[in-house]
């Protein structure tokens, strides 16, 4: 099981290194739930420790070994909310099973959909990223990918109808193509009120769609990507 923990206003760089110097008690500053995510219980979950994914940050800044906060359910409670034993914190920054972070997938969708440059041009940019850190994937399937999350995330943000607003703009408009644009605007436009400190972005509004739906506290659908809980 997979949670977005909103670790404010943090980069993932200084999130990055916020772990490797301080470990658990750097996460800890934000998530101390009393209650186990999976069983309901209180004094159940316990720290399994970091696990290490590869992470490209928003400013193409290739992590292969970014940490994740894991714990454990010790099943005190029975009213399980997953069949799983362990659930993840994951910043909200992050996509899960996806190494490209979301602001910098923005970053080139902004590219390609508002600065209309060209597929070749992005794809070489692409590919210097990659390149630089020894991690080759094809550029090609790279863009490709990214079109189709977007799509996915529409199809949700339009059969969820948090944002009313969005849905009746979104409606008129005829080609995939158009949407894709709009949509990429008012995720770079988006700003949440509802949290204490000003973040605003396409993060924001992938947090803030989690939250709509319940949190960690009802096992919410992430907006971008589909969490471990949810694939079947
Ligand atoms: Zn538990
Ligand atoms: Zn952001």
């Amino acid at each position: 099981m997979q949670i977005l923990i909103n670790h404010s206003t943090y980069t993932l760089a200084q999130y990055y290194h916020g772990v490797k110097n301080g470990g658990f008690e750097f996460i800890r500053r934000f998530f101390d739930y009393p209650k186990c995510l999976i069983c309901g219980a209180y004094h159940c979950y316990k720290f399994l420790g970091f696990y290490f994914r590869p992470v490209f940050d928003e400013h193409g800044t290739f992590f292969k070994d970014f940490p994740i906060a894991r714990f454990e359910c010790l099943r005190k409670g029975s009213n399980l909310t997953v069949p799983h034993k362990t659930f993840s914190l994951l910043p909200y920054q992050l996509i899960p099973y996806c190494k490209y972070s979301i602001p910098f997938i923005f970053k080139i969708l902004e590219m390609k959909y508002i600065n209309n440059k060209s597929t070749m041009k992005i794809q070489e940019l692409l590919s210097k990223y990659e390149d630089a850190n020894g991690y080759i994937d094809l550029a090609q399937s790279t863009l490709f990918k990214f079109k189709n999350l977007i799509e996915a995330t529409i199809n949700k943000l339009l059969a969820f109808e948090y944002y009313p607003e969005l849905i009746k703009n979104m409606l008129c408009l005829k080609t995939d193509n158009e949407r894709i644009t709009y949509f990429i605007k008012f995720a770079l436009s988006f700003t949440c009120f509802k949290l204490s400190f000003k973040i605003r972005g396409p993060c924001t509004l992938g947090y803030d769609f989690f939250s709509i739906g319940g949190g960690h506290i009802k096992n919410s659908h992430f907006l971008f990507g589909t969490p471990s809980q949810f694939r079947f």
